[in-house]
């Protein structure tokens, strides 16, 4: 076991842990946020045959001069949709939708506004364009790969995917994430509550912040303060889940039970890592799944989800840094208020973060406590202090801008 480590030790750790996911297939419908488990090839050429990128007139360009109006006989229209492609010939035009066929023999389109009509004919006043044409394969090649393997499924993949003709995708299987709050003071938000009670938030933090990352959340009954209860939970968690995630009961307490079964029963990988808020964490194993144990603190439980479970999910899917899911990006911000770091630890003090003249800007508001979960809604970022650092009014830092 390893006590006492820095941030990136302990990412380090964590990815080593990852869980394989198998694939499965799911409707285009239904792959909003999933992560693409196959490089995914085109079924058709993209656009599938020559089309016109505007409303106007298919020309040949030879016909039409910019000097003077010119006068083309119209010979029909193509149409988006229709199985017909007409043929122009010299001093002819077709009439041409956005998306229709080229005619043959038309090199050119000149837009709707740049037209009169005259009986037969049209009357040309501006220019004939080849690249209002939109060249057959110009965008994607039947057979290409043009999604590859990790892609987050976001809009625009989606809309591709539907593009190059797939009606279902292979995506990687959701990790299922087991979540346990500790604590004999914790009660069910809604519910009657006595004068040492406190409404238990965490897990509802926590299975949002699971989904964010692309995972299924179960939150399982919050467990009291007894070796017993716990292990029981985690023993019905390890059975349906990819990874477990506890919260509270990791620091030096007398009732801190996570960190004492893990000590007793489980496998821990390290404990305590040099960050504040957030210091306490455990990370291990129960029954051979990993173990997130998590600080009570509702802050420190959503700051070392962010900087400590994210990169597990992201070792897990394959995705990179920066790439989504993920709950933000590391950035650079100007700070015009001064924050205090913290001696030998990685300070993550809460931030908002807007954009200023010359780039981001960060203040703080609210007070900073780790017991105070407004700060989170607060802030939208955590500066990236290094331990012994202070930020004064004017300096650039790294921070973490959350999504
Ligand atoms: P602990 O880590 O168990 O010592 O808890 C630290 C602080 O966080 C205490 O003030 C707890 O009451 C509070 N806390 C622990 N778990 C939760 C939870 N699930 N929801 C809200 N607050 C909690
Ligand atoms: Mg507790």
């Amino acid at each position: 076991m390893e006590r006492g480590i820095s941030l990136e030790r302990a990412i380090t750790l964590v990815e080593m842990e990852k869980t394989e996911l198998s694939l499965e297939r799911v409707n285009i419908g239904k792959v909003f946020g999933r992560i693409l488990g196959n490089g995914l090839e085109s079924k058709v050429d993209d656009p599938r045959f020559d089309n016109s990128a505007m409303d106007g007139w298919a020309v040949r360009k030879e016909d039409c001069s910019l000097a003077e109006k010119t006068s083309l006989e119209i010979v029909g229209t193509s149409q988006a949709g229709s199985s017909i492609t007409p043929t122009i010939g010299p001093g002819q035009a077709c009439k041409i939708m956005t998306g229709a066929k080229i005619p043959v023999g038309a090199n050119a389109i000149v837009m709707i506004e740049d037209s009169e009509m005259d009986g037969k004919n049209v009357i040309i006043s501006g220019p004939a364009r080849d690249s209002y044409i939109r060249h057959k394969g110009e965008n994607l090649l039947k057979g290409k790969e043009a999604l590859s393997i990790g892609n987050f499924m976001n809009a625009a993949s989606i809309s591709l995917a539907a593009t190059m003709g797939h009606e279902s995708i292979e995506v990687f299987r959701k990790p299922v994430i087991g979540i346990i709050s500790t604590g004999d003071e914790l009660v069910k938000p809604g519910s009657e509550i006595k004068d040492w009670e406190i409404y238990e938030s965490n897990s509802f933090g926590i299975a949002a912040l699971v989904q964010k990352m692309g995972g299924e959340p179960i939150c399982y009954e919050v467990v009291t303060d007894s070796l017993d209860r716990l292990r029981e939970s985690l023993n019905h968690a390890a059975k349906n889940c990819d990874a477990i995630i506890t919260s509270g009961g990791v620091s030096m307490g007398d009732w801190d039970i996570v960190r004492k079964l893990m000590e007793l029963e489980g496998e821990i990988i390290f404990w305590r890592v040099d960050m504040r808020p957030g210091g306490p964490p455990i990370f291990g194993k129960w029954n051979n799944i990993p173990i997130f144990g998590l600080p009570g603190n509702p802050v420190s439980s959503h700051v070392v989800f962010s900087m400590l479970v994210c990169p597990w999910f992201s070792a897990s899917f394959g995705t990179s840094e920066n790439q989504n899911p993920s709950l933000g990006k590391k950035v650079r911000v100007k700070m015009l208020d001064n924050v205090k770091g913290a001696k030998g630890k990685l300070c993550l003090r809460r931030i908002r973060i807007t954009s200023g003249q010359n780039g981001l800007v960060a203040t703080t508001h609210t007070h900073q406590g780790s017991g105070n979960i407004k700060s989170m809604t607060a802030h939208n970022g955590l500066t990236l202090l290094p331990p012994g650092d202070n930020a004064s009014i004017g300096e650039i830092i790294d921070a973490f801008w959350f999504s």
